[in-house]
């Protein structure tokens, strides 16, 4: 391990009391020798969910790894430190997980990008990429096609960092297939909470390396990762299916994850109203002739949608239509609704980007966006949408709701994040993401507030009901929290002491309290 003590002791005391101090709100920048602590920023207090608005202190704009590994060693030689720090990536959480009140934020994007890709290296000629813990995925995705190559398993939205994601999980329409992002990693490197630089893997100083991987920020900072690539394809067959069955549609979506030979991306939705079914085609670009009667209000008639892709690469030896042909002569699909367009790897990719562009231009982007994700076990995926779909109102309800299968075996259960205890011979769960907008022109104070409110109940029953687990979830309290590791909650609690022993990191997710801080970020 490397250990990088740049500041001394009074250095560190200067720091600490400056920024206790009630001048810590001055107009110019703070100036701390090397460390170049600036004035608290918005955006340090804003995330992409726009319901929490914690304040930071002060921001570091890192010019390297080495000003991270100063402020940790800084604040955690001191005893007494009250000082928390969070690592904020591209600020795409929702309930200010990446925030610090009256801490210090550390913006990840302003490190330099460092990325290196290295095509067929070593014994096993796998090819991977270091890049570093603040790029976005988009930048990832844009240098590796460059080398035809391109990383196995992907979130759907890509303008995420790689930190960022890494410290959740990163799921998408792939994961059932190489495993979340976290599986897909080969080696860290990390400033730790005491400010050690520390290079990890499943081989080297693992249990950081397994600590931080769904971590939530709260062992360390990841500065670089190493992740696997694979070569990338041209073009993509897109293809949405329409079901009017809950049944008949997970089944299918069963089928299709059974077949990862010749299935590349398997996801789905709930077509719940007109708006649902077309934001979510604005990145598809096929000629969706699917006209649904919704029902009434009384009596209303949901939908739902699989998406599935096949690369072109998989099929050398095969037509790709017949090859999507043979696959579809198996799935149970509404008569003739059954579409499907050819598209780049890049555009495939790229999806919701068109998305955000068009909600964008209707000013509908930077509203409160009160989401849920949650894992359930299959035993329970029929009693959770029930218990979901008697809860919304099809026709109040603006966003999107994704339903798609993840197999368990593709997880790595040392690592941190959490997944569904129940139900252990199932290797099907679901994720159920609940991507609800408020515009605040419509939804006011009140009504956002009653919004979360139904939410965190709706949560609370689905985890002692179905045992489901939050997803980049938010919990009320540290007790929350405990109930939501579970029989994990002793290895968390022991790691969070061995790598961050001062409490300092991530105190935006409300899991641990520092023992020295007044205003400790527990909300
Ligand atoms: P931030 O919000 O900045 O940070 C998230 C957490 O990670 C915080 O606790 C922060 O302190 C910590 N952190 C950030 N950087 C680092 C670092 N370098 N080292 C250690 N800790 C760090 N998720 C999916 O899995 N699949 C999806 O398909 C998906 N789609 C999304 C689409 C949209 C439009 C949005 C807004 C979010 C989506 N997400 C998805 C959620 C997303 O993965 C998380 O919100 C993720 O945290 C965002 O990354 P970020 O860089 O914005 O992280």
């Amino acid at each position: 391990m490397e250990f990088i003590f740049l500041c001394s002791r009074v250095n560190a005391l200067i720091l600490l009391l400056t920024l206790c101090s009630p001048y810590k709100f001055i107009q110019s920048p703070m100036d701390f020798g090397p460390l170049n602590l600036l004035q608290t920023t918005h955006e340090a207090s804003l995330d992409f969910g726009r319901i929490v608005f914690n304040t930071p202190s002060a921001v570091l704009k890192p010019r390297s790894k080495t000003d991270i590994a100063l402020l940790l060693s800084s604040l955690s030689a001191s005893s007494l430190s009250r000082v928390t720090v969070s690592a904020r990536g591209a600020g795409h959480s929702i309930h200010g997980q990446a925030q610090a009140l009256d801490g210090i934020v550390v913006e990840m994007e302003s490190l330099p990008v460092e990325m290196e890709i290295h095509k067929r290296k070593g014994e096993d000629g796998i090819s991977f990429v270091d890049v570093s813990g603040g790029a976005l995925w988009i930048e990832v995705l844009k240098e590796s096609l460059k080398f035809g190559l391109a990383p196995r398993s992907w979130t759907d939205y890509l303008y995420l960092t790689v930190g960022g994601t890494l410290s959740n999980a990163g799921i998408s329409g792939q994961t059932f297939k190489f495993g979340p992002q976290i599986s897909n990693v080969l080696q860290l490197e990390i400033v730790t909470g005491q400010g050690e630089l520390v290079t990890c893997s499943r081989t080297e100083n693992s249990e950081l390396f397994y600590s931080v991987l769904g971590g939530l920020g709260q062992f360390g900072i990841i500065t670089k990762a190493r992740i696997l690539l694979q070569d990338a394809p041209e073009k993509v067959k897109w293809i949405r299916a329409f079901y009017d069955d809950f049944d008949t549609f997970t089944k299918d979506q069963e089928l299709l994850v059974s077949m990862p030979d010749l299935v590349d991306y398997v996801e789905g939705f709930i077509v719940l109203n007109e708006q649902s079914l077309h934001s979510s085609s604005v990145g598809f670009p096929g000629n969706v002739g699917f006209t649904p009667d919704f029902g009434t209000r009384e009596k209303p008639k949901v939908y739902y949608c699989i998406e599935f892709g096949v690369h072109d690469y998989q099929l050398e030896h095969m037509n790709i239509d017949e090859v999507v042909r043979d696959i579809s002569r198996q799935m149970s699909y509404m008569q003739s609704q059954l579409y499907s367009v050819d598209v780049s790897y890049f555009d495939f990719l790229e999806r919701v980007r068109m998305e955000e562009l068009s909600l964008r231009r209707q000013g509908l982007w930077d509203v409160h966006h009160p989401w849920l994700n949650m894992f359930v076990p299959k035993s329970g995926i029929v009693e959770f949408k029930d218990l979901l779909t008697e809860s919304i109102s099809p026709d109040d309800f603006m966003g999107l709701i994704l339903i798609y299968p993840l197999l368990r075996d593709k997880w790595d259960g040392n690592m941190s994040a959490v997944l569904p205890e129940v139900g252990s011979t199932d290797q099907v769960m679901y994720v159920v993401g609940v991507l609800q907008s408020a515009n605040p022109d419509t939804c006011n104070h009140r009504c956002l507030h009653d919004l979360l409110q139904h939410q965190c109940s709706f949560a609370q029953t689905a985890h002692d009901q179905i045992g489901a687990k939050q997803y980049l979830g938010h919990q009320p309290s540290p007790l929350h929290w405990r109930s939501h590791f579970g029989r994990r909650w002793d290895q968390f609690a022991r790691r969070k002491s061995q790598f961050d022993p001062n409490y300092i990191l991530g105190p935006g997710q409300g899991i641990f309290t520092n023992p020295h801080s007044a205003s400790s970020a527990l909300r």
